[in-house]
C-alpha cells in the first residue's frame, strides 16, 4: 500500500520592510522545489535588528499585494498576533501544536545563517524544523565554527530535506538578486526609481502612503 508523504511547509520569516522581488523569487523557488506551502511570515518585534519603519499593518498589506496572484505562497500572521519578541523557536512550537502532521523547513539567506548561532534557542529550532540556506549575493562572510559543525553533521540534499521532519540543513544556490529592503528604503529616501525591484502593486502602495520618504 502506498504511504502518503508528510506535508512539508517552508517558512520565509523576515521584516519585509518592504517586501521586494528578492523575497518573492525565494518564495517561488521554494514552492517549485516541492514544498506544499510557502509561508511568508512577517515578524512583529525582530529579535536581531532595529524595529521596522513601516507599521505592522503596512508591511502586511504590502505582502498581501505582492503575493495575491502566487499559488501556494501564503502570508502567516502568527508572529504578528503575539505581543512578545518574534522568536522562531516559539513560533515553531506553536505551529507544531496547530499542525501536528506537518514538517517545517525554515528558509533564510546566507546573511541570516551566518548569525544563526545567536538566534534564541538555535539548537531547539533544529529539533523542530530543517533549515534551508539560500545564497545571498554580496554576502562574503564565511561560516563560523558553530555553523561549520552543524553543516558537517546535518547537511542534506534538497530531496533528503523534503523527506525529513527536522534537523537537516540544505544549502541552495539559486539565481541571486542583489536586492535588500535597506537598499530600497535608501533609494526611496533619495527619490530614486525603484520600479521592477518590487511589484507595481507594492510600488503604488508605497507612493500612496508616502513610505520611507525623507520628510
Ligand atoms: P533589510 O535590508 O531591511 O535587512 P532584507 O532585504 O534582508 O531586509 P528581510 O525581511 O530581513 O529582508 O529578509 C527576510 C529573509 O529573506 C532573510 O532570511 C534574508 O536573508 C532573506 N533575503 C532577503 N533578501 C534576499 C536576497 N536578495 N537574496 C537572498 N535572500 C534574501
Amino acid at each position: 500500500m502506498a504511504t502518503s508523504r508528510q506535508a512539508h511547509w517552508a517558512i520565509l520569516g523576515g521584516t519585509f520592510d518592504p517586501v521586494h522581488i528578492g523575497h518573492l523569487r525565494i518564495a517561488l523557488q521554494l514552492r517549485g522545489a516541492g514544498f506544499d506551502r510557502v509561508l511568508m511570515m512577517p515578524n512583529r518585534i525582530p529579535p536581531h535588528r532595529p524595529s521596522p519603519q513601516a507599521s505592522t499593518e503596512q508591511r502586511l498589506d504590502m505582502l498581501r499585494l505582492a503575493t495575491q496572484d502566487l499559488d501556494g505562497i501564503e502570508i502567516s500572521d502568527i508572529e504578528l498576533r503575539r505581543d512578545d519578541c518574534s522568536y522562531s523557536a516559539i513560533t515553531l512550537e506553536h505551529l507544531k501544536e496547530e499542525q501536528t502532521d506537518t514538517a517545517f523547513t525554515w528558509a533564510m539567506g546566507t546573511d541570516a545563517w551566518i548569525s544563526f548561532d545567536r538566534w534564541f534557542r538555535a539548537e531547539d529550532i533544529l529539533k523542530l524544523a530543517n533549515l534551508l540556506v539560500i545564497n545571498r549575493p554580496g554576502e562574503r562572510q564565511t561560516m563560523a565554527h558553530w555553523q561549520q559543525q552543524q553543516w558537517l553533521n546535518r547537511q542534506a540534499s534538497l530531496e533528503e530535506l523534503l523527506t525529513s521532519s527536522a534537523g537537516r540543513i540544505c544549502q541552495q544556490t539559486w539565481p541571486g538578486l542583489d536586492i535588500s529592503a535597506t537598499g530600497l528604503r535608501h533609494a526611496i529616501e533619495q527619490g530614486d526609481n525603484i520600479q521592477f525591484l518590487t511589484p507595481d502593486s507594492v510600488l503604488e502602495y508605497l507612493n500612496q502612503h508616502q513610505l520611507y520618504r525623507n520628510n
